[in-house]
C-alpha cells in the first residue's frame, strides 16, 4: 500500500514536471516566434524601398515665387528623387542612394549647397556634410571645407575611410585629395544670387547700429536625403553651404552627427534644415529617434512634438525629413515653406509651400 501510495507521488510529481516543461518549450516557441515574425517583418526582401528629400526651409511662399522658379524648383527635386530611387530599385544600398540624391541638389544652383552655397561674411563658400548608417551606426562629416566638389561624398570617404567621424578645413581637404575625390576653386560654389544675397545683409549690417544681425529672413537651402534599402537599411545625409554672413569659421547642425543628421535602423533616419544653432542645441535628430523609442510615438508624432512644440517654442526656425524602417514618411516644418518630397512605389510626390 505505502508502496503505490509512493509510485503514484512519483508519477504525478513526473507529470507535473513534463507538463511544466511543455509549457516552457512552448513558451520559448511563441517568443522565438514574435521575434522571427518582428524581424521577418523588417528583413523582408521585398521591402518598400524608399526616399524622403529636403531642400531646405524658410520663408518661401507662394507670392514671391515666379511659376518659372517653382518649376525649376519642382523639376530638380522630382530629378533627385528619380536618382536616388533608381539607385534603390537597382538593388543598391540606402547610403548609395543618399550621396547619389544629395550630389543632383549639390550640383544645382537652386539650394545652398555645392554650387549655390551661400557666402560666408569674407565672401567664400565654406560646406559642411555628414551621412550616417543606421544600420552599423557608422557616421562620416565634412566642415568649413572650400574645395572639395561634393562634400556629401567627402562625408562617405570618412566614415568608410577613416578611423573618425568629422573632419574639419584643410585637414579634411587633404583627406579627399588623398581618396581621389574631385577637388575645385573655391569659386566653383559662387553664384550672382548668393553674392547679392550676402551684399544685401552687409549693407543691412553697415546701417544697423548693432553688431550683431539676427538672422532674418532666411530661405535655408540646405538639402537633404534619408533612404530605406531592399535589405531595410536606412541611412540619412545632409549636405549645407552654412548660413549667409556666417563668420569666425561658424558650423551650423548639418555637419553634427545627432544635430542635423542621425541615422537607426530600430528607429529612424533624419534630415534637418533651418537654424543651426537651435538644432544643435536641441539636438534635433537624435532627439526624433529618442522620442520614438523612450516615448514610443511614431516617426510622424515624433516630428511633430520636436519641430512644432519644442523647436518653435523655442524660436528655432525649419524642418526635418523623417524615414522609418517600414517606410513611414515624416516632412515637419514650422516655416512658411520647405521644398521637399518622396519616392514609393516608383512615384514621386514634390511640395513646396505649408497647404498641400
Ligand atoms: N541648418 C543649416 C545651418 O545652420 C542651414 C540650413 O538649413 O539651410 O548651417
Amino acid at each position: 500500500m505505502t508502496k503505490r501510495i509512493i509510485l503514484s507521488a512519483i508519477c504525478l510529481i513526473l507529470f507535473f514536471a513534463v507538463t511544466s516543461c511543455n509549457i516552457k518549450e512552448n513558451s520559448t516557441e511563441m517568443n522565438t516566434k514574435t521575434r522571427e515574425s518582428t524581424t521577418d517583418d523588417f528583413q523582408g526582401t521585398a521591402g518598400p524601398i524608399t526616399l524622403v528629400i529636403h531642400g531646405g526651409a524658410g520663408t518661401i511662399l507662394k507670392e514671391n515665387m515666379t511659376p518659372e522658379m517653382e518649376q525649376a524648383y519642382r523639376e530638380k527635386l522630382t530629378e533627385a528623387l528619380n536618382t536616388g530611387y533608381g539607385v534603390l530599385k537597382n538593388g543598391g544600398a540606402s547610403l548609395d542612394a543618399v550621396v547619389a540624391t544629395i550630389q543632383v541638389m549639390e550640383a544645382s544652383p537652386l539650394f545652398n549647397a555645392g554650387i549655390g552655397a551661400v557666402y560666408t561674411h569674407e565672401g567664400r563658400n565654406e560646406l559642411d556634410a555628414s551621412i550616417m548608417d543606421g544600420n552599423t551606426g557608422n557616421a562620416g562629416a565634412v566642415a568649413g571645407v572650400t574645395t572639395i566638389k561634393s562634400p556629401i561624398r567627402a562625408a562617405l570617404e570618412v566614415m568608410l575611410h577613416s578611423p573618425h567621424v568629422m573632419m574639419a578645413g584643410p585637414g579634411a581637404e587633404a583627406f579627399a585629395r588623398e581618396q581621389g575625390l574631385e577637388m575645385v576653386p573655391n569659386s566653383y560654389f559662387g553664384t550672382k544670387r548668393r553674392k547679392e544675397a550676402l551684399e544685401k545683409v552687409l549693407k543691412n549690417e553697415a546701417e544697423s547700429t548693432s553688431d550683431l544681425l539676427p538672422y532674418q529672413d532666411w530661405k535655408y537651402g540646405t538639402v537633404g536625403a534619408v533612404a530605406l534599402d531592399k535589405d531595410r537599411n536606412i541611412a540619412a545625409g545632409t549636405s549645407t553651404g552654412g548660413m549667409t554672413n556666417k563668420r569666425y569659421g561658424r558650423i551650423g547642425d548639418s555637419p553634427i552627427i545627432g544635430a542635423g543628421t542621425f541615422a537607426e535602423n530600430a528607429t529612424c533616419g533624419v534630415s534637418c534644415t533651418g537654424h543651426g544653432e537651435f538644432f544643435i542645441r536641441n539636438v534635433v535628430a537624435y532627439d526624433i529617434a529618442a522620442r520614438m523609442k523612450y516615448e514610443k510615438l511614431s516617426v510622424q508624432e515624433s516630428a511633430q512634438k520636436v519641430v512644432q512644440d519644442k523647436l518653435a517654442r523655442l524660436g528655432g526656425d525649419g524642418g526635418v525629413i523623417c524615414l522609418d524602417r517600414k517606410g513611414n514618411v515624416a516632412m515637419e516644418f514650422n516655416t512658411p515653406g520647405m521644398y521637399r518630397g518622396y519616392i514609393k512605389d516608383g512615384e514621386p510626390h514634390v511640395f513646396i509651400y505649408k497647404e498641400q
